[in-house]
């Protein structure tokens, strides 16, 4: 897996479906079919930017 946003493959897992880019700085978060982009706004505060609707098919 890699990251959707600068294609980085040295994500690390943060959780059971969370994953963090250390280029990017951005939390990649897998719910079932969804990717869920989550960066850290300037206060801090993380805001899913961006959803991505995944391939039923794909597996990783
Ligand atoms: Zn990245």
């Amino acid at each position: 897996m890699e990251c959707p946003i600068c294609s980085c493959k040295d994500l690390g897992k943060i959780g059971r479906k969370k994953y963090f880019c250390p280029n990017c700085c951005t939390e990649i978060l897998i719910q079932s079919n969804v990717m869920k982009i989550i960066s850290l706004t300037k206060k801090g505060v993380a805001k899913v930017t961006k959803t991505i609707l995944l391939d039923a098919n794909a597996t990783s």
